[in-house]
């Protein structure tokens, strides 16, 4: 461009300097690159008090403009070791997750261009590559060609919004008339559900009895027979029965729901089906993992995150519904005789849930499906698998080590139980032995609860977890049963 040319507001009122953010960004990228090669000397979990890291911080906005040096300098020596590393190897806790390099970028350029993708025309690209990535992914895990995609913020939001299409289509009269008068509606899912099934229920104005708690077998799996009662007796006590949601892949030990069964059941009732596969639904790429999703292809609708399990940087949740009509009648304001030529033609993603505003998250989604593709991303999920397979070996064969369900994907589910020991002394010790692993900085665990009793979770889903590192977890885990336990394992 010629001297003259451009057109920039007084440098006073503008962005930041072109060859300024060319300059931090360079760095940065550099320092981005570091951290995923290098890591951080820093511990996974983050080793600070509560307070720490705002009292030192200024209380007060800066009155004047600040150099982007001097703000960075405070992130590395201030913010940072607030951090607790969900991107680097050691990360075992809650579900490990891995915000990819392409994934990264792919959030540097959406947020570059800042689209926001309300309606097609607000900017058609989004829109579009939304309905393409969610497709290429619905391939990807082997769900029929009638289920369309919609990209929400986490899957806490998508079982929201799939109970409320529940809803519409076990309740038309409620879309106009709210609940009250009608009957107490019921949705049904496992004790071992996760606790956004208890919240979109109370969000939805069913109140905490609109969710019936279905016991679970040994493997921590929904008891259909149990399912099937509590809609009979519940249908006999005046209740109408709304929807079932079916875990594939538990909060806690990663259990999958007895899903064809529960179609069975939900077909007969004529109930929605709403699968959480947040964790678990990647997987289905593998098709050695496939079969253990088998039925889930006959339900109303399905979440699964790549924020979990697809290397995808946190948030990118994807709802699935073979009844985009009536999640869009949901949520909908503009009726059918309103929409204008383009609305009918084209994807109003704002009709697919409460936010107005959407994030341009397809993109990062496109980048990391095209960069490590569906043979990467299967070898990937595989290589989990096995040192998930592998850790659970050593604890089986481990003297007093226990695990407590089957390990279908990439998370172990264990524990110490010394001879001897009372139920008390079991919980305390296994939080012991956690806290030290935590304490040591080189990796994270986290603890669980079954029927009353701690376990411990190792979760593998990090691209940067080695074979060495996972085996170093376990070496840390028995030292510290070794000294606080007496117990000598193995
Ligand atoms: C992680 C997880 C959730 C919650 O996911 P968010 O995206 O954080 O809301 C729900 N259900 C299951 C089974 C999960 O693993």
């Amino acid at each position: 461009m010629r001297e003259g040319d451009r057109d920039l507001p007084p440098a006073s009122l503008g962005d930041m300097p072109s060859d300024e953010f060319l300059r931090h960004a360079e760095e940065m990228a550099r320092w981005v690159a570091d951290y995923f090669e290098e890591g951080t000397r820093l511990p996974v979990l983050a080793q600070v008090r509560p307070g720490d890291v705002r009292s030192a911080l200024p209380t007060r906005p800066p009155a004047e403009p600040e150099a982007f040096d001097a703000i960075w300098e405070d992130f590395l020596t201030l913010v940072l070791p607030g951090i607790t590393h969900w991107n680097q190897g050691g990360f075992h806790a809650y579900y490990a997750v891995t915000g990819s390099a392409p994934g990264v970028l792919g959030e540097l350029i959406a947020s570059a261009l800042n689209v926001n993708a309300m309606v097609w025309r607000s900017s058609p690209a989004a829109t579009e590559l939304e309905e393409l990535a969610t497709d290429w992914l619905r391939q990807l895990i082997g769900l029929p060609e009638a289920y369309e995609g919609v990209i929400n913020d986490t899957a806490s939001s998508s079982t929201l919004y799939a109970l409320a299409a529940a809803r519409e289509a076990a309740l038309p009269d409620a879309h106009r008339k709210g609940l009250a008068g009608g009957p107490r509606p019921r949705v049904y899912a496992s004790e071992q559900a996760h606790s956004s099934v208890d919240k979109a229920v109370l969000t939805l104005g069913f109140g905490s009895e609109g969710l019936r708690k279905i016991p679970t077998d040994a493997e921590y799996r929904m008891d259909a027979e149990a399912l099937r009662r509590a809609i009979v007796e519940d249908r006999a006590a005046g209740y109408a029965p709304v929807a079932v949601v079916a875990t594939l892949g538990t909060t806690s030990t990663s259990s999958m729901d007895p899903i064809s069964e529960i179609n069975d059941i939900a077909e007969r009732e004529k109930l929605w089906v709403h699968v959480d596969a947040a964790y678990s639904g990647p997987a289905a790429v593998c098709e050695e993992k496939a079969p253990l999703f088998s039925g889930w292809e006959r339900s109303d609708s399905i979440v699964t995150n790549p924020h979990k399990w697809l290397f995808t940087p946190i948030d990118c949740s994807v709802l699935y519904t073979r009844r985009s009509d009536v999640l869009r009648s949901a949520f909908s304001l503009t009726p059918e005789y309103l929409q204008s030529s383009e609305s009918a033609s084209t994807t109003s993603l704002m009709d697919y849930g409460v936010s107005l505003g959407r994030r341009f998250r397809s993109l990062k989604l496109w980048f990391v499906m095209r960069y490590f593709g569906r043979s990467g991303i299967a070898a990937r999920i595989r290589e989990h698998c096995r040192l998930a397979t592998l850790f659970a070996g050593e604890v089986s064969a481990a003297d007093g080590w226990e695990i407590a369900a089957p390990v279908h994907f990439g998370t172990v589910v264990c524990r110490l139980v010394p001879d001897g020991a009372n139920a008390g002394e079991v919980d305390a010790l296994n939080l012991a032995i956690m806290d030290e692993v935590n304490a040591t900085g080189e990796a994270f665990i986290s603890q669980t609860v079954l029927e009353g009793a701690v376990w411990l979770r190792m979760s593998i889903g990090n691209l940067r977890t080695t074979e060495r590192g996972v085996r170093r977890v376990w070496k840390l885990l028995l030292d510290s049963a070794d000294r606080l336990a007496g117990a000598a394992p193995r």
